[in-house]
């Protein structure tokens, strides 16, 4: 045992928290998986720790146990908010609960007003629903770098893998990759067997870092995020073609990747981040009528 609360199973049942799929409910009531990912987040002394969507805080326990100063966990089902409670009691003072949707909520708003003074992070076994719509939201957070050192996440497998692609994976390199490998540098930790959540999702999940890259090359995320768009809108065409996809209006496609060094006959799935890059400053920079 890890603390001495009773059985994550026990907890659930006599708290009623049945798992509903429209809030992506798959819940871990392995604790010693749950430790494995908090050690993943590590060395957590001192550190402040928002995890978003505790559950029945199996993963909220795990953290806790292993010395996290202090935990933001963020909440949508208030069904949870007194199981919480019982492991907020066990460990006063270093778990702050938040009945929210994680959507509408600035995780680093979150740490300047709950956190402690060291590092804060992100760690979570996501709701696969809004997962990667949490993400990009946190890898667009200006300014940058943003309050978190790092970021442990639980991503179905098949998204891990595009978090981490890169053009030599070009079926799953696409918009996220691109944004992640912008941002952070990304890997995958170790995958986890749909056997261990409660309901078993279909699939394989696996456990992603991501570390904020301090000094990534200067850009608009939201140019980047246009001219991904059109890029990947159709991968399989040339740039010069898949370009127009961004109809700005006199925009001339093959100045626009002559300027930014890109050649106009590759297609989205083979150009790297840089390139990316190249075209969203070069685009701030037609736009803004610069020669
Ligand atoms: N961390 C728990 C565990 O590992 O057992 C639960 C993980 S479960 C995959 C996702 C959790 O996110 C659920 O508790 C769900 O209620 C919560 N959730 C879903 N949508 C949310 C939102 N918009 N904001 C905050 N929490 C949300």
């Amino acid at each position: 045992m890890i603390d001495a609360l009773p059985p994550l199973r026990e907890i659930a049942q006599r708290h009623g928290l049945s798992a509903r799929k429209s809030l992506g409910q798959n819940f871990l009531f392995d604790l010693n998986l749950a430790a494995r990912i908090a050690r993943a987040a590590g060395p957590l002394q001192g550190a402040t720790i928002v995890e978003i969507g505790p559950g029945p805080g199996g993963l909220t326990r795990a953290l806790l146990a292993q010395g996290a100063g202090r935990v933001i966990a963020v909440e949508r089902d208030a069904r949870c908010l007194p199981a919480l409670a019982e492991i907020g009691a066990c460990y006063p003072e270093r778990l702050v609960i938040i009945e929210g949707d994680a959507l509408e909520i600035d995780a680093a708003e979150l740490v300047r007003r709950h956190g402690l003074a060291g590092p804060a992070r992100i760690c979570a076994n996501l709701p696969y629903n809004i997962a990667t719509v949490l993400l990009a939201n946190w890898l667009k957070a200006e300014p940058w770098p943003s309050a978190f050192d790092r970021y442990v996440l639980m991503f179905q497998r098949e998204v891990a893998l595009r978090i981490v692609a890169t053009p030599s994976e070009r079926a799953d390199y696409g918009r996220l990759g691109v944004l992640c490998g912008w941002r952070a540098k990304t890997r995958i930790l170790f995958d986890v067997d749909p056997a261990a959540f409660t309901p078993a999702p279909k699939v394989v999940s696996s456990l992603v870092e991501l570390v904020p890259n301090p000094a990534p090359l200067p850009c608009d995320a939201r140019l980047l995020s246009r001219v991904t768009k059109a890029a990947f809108g159709r991968r399989r065409k040339m740039l010069r073609q898949s370009l127009k996809a961004l109809s700005e209006p006199g925009l001339d496609i093959a100045a626009l990747l002559a300027g930014a060094g890109v050649d106009a006959t590759k297609r989205a799935e083979e150009v790297e981040v840089a390139g990316f890059v190249a075209l969203a400053r070069e685009l701030e920079r037609m736009a803004s009528g610069e020669r």
